[in-house]
């Protein structure tokens, strides 16, 4: 499942961390030629947001929750219900 997770809320938190952390991927890699195989080794940042709820994020580095979309937000910290985020929170 794939969600949309807006990009400003992700500027506006407070604390220093860039919920991104750098991974070590890789790569079996075949060569052709010669018949080796081998492993290339790349690094690319990946998002440490992991989906904790319905439409509710958090970063596994600092704790930060986010939401994916304001009508979540208001779920989450106000309670308003809103038949949007599903039969559960009508
Ligand atoms: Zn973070």
């Amino acid at each position: 499942m794939t969600f949309y997770k807006p990009r400003g809320k992700v500027t506006n938190m407070k604390n220093s961390c860039k919920h991104q952390k750098l991974i070590e991927k890789r790569i079996p890699f075949y060569n052709d030629f010669t018949g080796d195989e081998s492993i290339d080794v790349i690094w690319e940042w990946e998002d440490t947001f992991k989906d904790i709820d319905l439409h509710r994020y958090k970063c596994t580095q600092c704790g930060e929750i986010g939401y994916y979309s304001g009508a979540a937000k208001d779920y989450y910290t106000k309670g308003t219900k809103n038949s949007m985020l599903g039969p559960t929170c009508d």
